[in-house]
């Protein structure tokens, strides 16, 4: 059964296709964090656990775009990490939002959540943002994250996640080098491990596109299915 078929369907039966109901949050601060890429905090007036989204949007009954949360759990507000799309509906705006404006959030939600265990975080681009919200939320014992962008400044948050993983910390960088940096894609780093642990569960967050390729990679070296976990942004 096609995999991304399966990953529509659960979708399209989750919450996430229902009635969202928005409710208005100011902002409280906006920065960009590298070329096109912006960090958005908003009022937090919901609980969530780390690893969930929100829906935004500008207005209240419009076609809000989800976004995962990228601060800790109990943190006083909601920090969403973005791409600015040039010619997508919501992003160009999000990025103009100054504080005090006024944004359209939901609750929480979503199954994407953090795990005590021992666990590999594999990340492409902003798909890094509910990895950060687990390890600012106390989850960073037994955790790998193998992080892919193309530029070093791809690596957002790169100084935090540092601390809290030191060696358990890989990025790799398709487009540009450097020597603490893998200089290739993600899909290659992972290719070229001779092993990878097989006790340890893989959490996965990126595109569609990543989330396949990578999710083949695993089973390719053995990784049994049930263990592989995804969120994917499309
Ligand atoms: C669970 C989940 C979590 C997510 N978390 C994040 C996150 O943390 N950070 C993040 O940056 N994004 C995240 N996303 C993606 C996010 O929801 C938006 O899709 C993204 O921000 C683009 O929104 P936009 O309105 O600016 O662009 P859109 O208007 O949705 O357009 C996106 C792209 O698709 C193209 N496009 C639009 N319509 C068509 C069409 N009919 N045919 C062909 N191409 C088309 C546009 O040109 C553009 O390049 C997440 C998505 C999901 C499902």
């Amino acid at each position: 059964v096609d995999f991304l078929f399966e990953m529509k369907k659960s979708n399209k039966n989750s919450k996430m296709n229902r009635n969202i109901q928005l409710f208005p949050v100011k902002v409280t601060k906006i920065r960009q964090e590298a070329a096109a890429v912006f960090v958005l905090s908003v009022e937090k007036k919901i609980n969530f656990r780390a690893g969930q989204v929100v829906a935004i949007d500008l207005v209240k009954n419009g076609k809000p775009r989800m976004y995962s949360i990228a601060s800790r759990e109990n943190a006083a507000e909601i920090e969403i990490l973005f791409d600015e799309k040039p010619d997508g509906c919501l992003t160009p705006k999000l990025s103009k939002l100054k504080p005090g404006d006024i944004v359209f959030c939901s609750e929480a939600f979503g199954n994407f959540l953090p795990t005590t265990d021992k666990a590999w975080f594999i990340a492409a681009g902003t798909g890094v943002a509910p990895f950060v919200s687990m390890l600012r939320s106390g989850y960073a014992a037994h955790k790998t994250l193998v992080h892919g962008g193309r530029f070093l400044q791809s690596f957002y948050f790169q100084d935090e996640i540092s601390m809290a993983l030191g060696d358990n910390y890989i990025r790799c960088c398709s487009q540009e080098s450097s020597s603490d940096v893998y200089a290739g894609r993600l899909t290659q780093y992972l290719s070229n491990q001779n092993g990878l642990p097989q006790d340890v569960l893989f959490y996965l967050c990126g595109s569609p596109a990543m989330v396949v390729e990578v999710r083949d990679i695993l089973i390719r070296k053995g990784v049994d299915f049930s263990k592989i976990v995804a969120e994917t942004y499309f």
